[in-house]
């Protein structure tokens, strides 16, 4: 068969091992999944109010134009509808923007470490991938300019960075925007932005007006605790989404998935209390790396990845037997380190217990 030749060699992404697997692989009766940044209070109650009581039709196509979400994300942005897509997760809409502007011939720059599915979709179009290391795992966007060039068709800037959960400063981004050529797309994902908690970022909304070639990724995934419905969206000037919404599938966000995603929109309060209990574990974290003598990313966002002087793999595996699931930074790009959700106080106060065991065993607290 005549395949695309980038596939060969090519591997699905690996998520976690899911919780009930990891209950029989170890015979426990609790496992927690500290692996994948989602809300480890859930969704809003208001969410769950209403999917009790949901009447829907289920029989019937969804809103491809997602109508409603699409006015309540418009009133609460102060953006226009047409400044609006709306994808089936932000994932879906990395893979849209890479389809419509990568192929063979052209490249695409982003941060080494960053978020796997720029370089993964970008693969697959045949584009060339240009990675531009971290500095002190945070995006080195002067070096990532510099990378760019008359065959650059896209650049990543993932803010806050996954997994380093780093921001850039307002000052290095705007001056890196001013001077990234017109022709070059710059994608901003923001998908943990609502966690921010530095008292110097500034709003990045209206980069979307002062740069036609931009657009805003933001997520329900992550702080709204939605991450099973799939909704993301993206912000841009309309001429930007008139050219991405023939790439997207018609109905890409379900019925469910867009009610729910409006009803937990409208709870702000949720949100900043999410945030609030969000920095009392993230304290934690701080305390124990500090206490340690650990190295650790100042993070903006709900997880933390540090060092833990031992193998990341091995950490990894003996914190799962113990009931908790991670990620290793082998698996991320980062030997000797860890990245970890933040969950709940009882939670983070349970893992890091354990990870003081798994280390001292490892003779590294010893
Ligand atoms: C989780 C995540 C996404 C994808 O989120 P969706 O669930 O697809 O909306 C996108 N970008 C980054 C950096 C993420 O961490």
């Amino acid at each position: 068969m005549k395949w695309k030749q980038q596939l060969f060699g090519m591997k699905a992404y690996q998520p976690g091992k899911p919780i009930e697997e990891v209950k029989k692989l170890f015979g426990l009766d609790e496992v927690v999944k500290l692996a994948s940044n989602e809300n480890p209070f859930g969704s809003s109650p208001k969410v769950k109010q209403f999917l009790q009581k949901d009447e829907s039709n289920h029989a019937i196509y969804p809103d491809g134009y997602a109508q409603s979400l699409r006015t309540s994300l418009a009133n609460f942005y102060g953006v226009a509808e047409n400044e609006l897509i709306l994808g089936n997760g932000s994932d879906d809409l990395i893979a849209i923007i890479t389809r419509a502007l990568l192929y063979p011939g052209v490249n695409t720059v982003m941060a080494d470490l960053s978020f796997s599915q720029y370089w993964h979709n970008a693969e697959i179009e045949g584009a060339e991938v240009r990675k531009v290391p971290l500095k002190n795992g945070v995006h080195d966007l002067e070096a990532m300019l510099e990378a760019i060039d008359e065959k650059t068709s896209v650049v990543w800037v993932c803010n806050p960075n996954n997994p380093t959960g780093t921001i850039v400063s307002d000052d290095t981004l705007s001056a890196f925007l001013a001077k990234v050529p017109k022709d070059v797309f710059v994608v901003l994902d923001e998908a943990y932005v609502e966690y921010i908690n530095d008292a110097s970022y500034k709003d990045t909304l209206h980069y979307f007006r002062d740069y036609p070639n931009l657009i805003l990724l933001r997520t329900f995934s992550k702080a709204y605790g939605l991450a099973s419905f799939r909704v993301g969206y993206g912000i841009a000037q309309a001429d930007i989404i008139a050219k991405l919404d023939p790439v997207r599938a018609p109905f890409n966000n379900t019925i469910l998935s867009q009610q729910v995603a409006q009803i937990a929109l409208q709870d702000q309060e949720y949100i900043a209390s999410c945030r609030e209990a969000n920095e009392i574990g993230k304290k934690q974290f701080v305390e124990f790396c500090k206490q340690h003598g650990l190295n650790y990313f100042p993070s903006q966002t709900n997880f933390v990845m540090f060092e833990v002087k031992a193998p990341s793999n091995v950490v990894f595996e003996e914190m799962m037997k113990r009931g908790f699931i991670i990620r290793s930074g082998a698996a991320l790009g980062l030997e000797g380190y860890i990245r970890v959700t933040i969950g709940t106080e009882a939670q983070n106060a349970r893992f890091l217990q354990l990870l003081g065991e798994v280390l001292n065993e490892q003779g590294v607290l010893a």
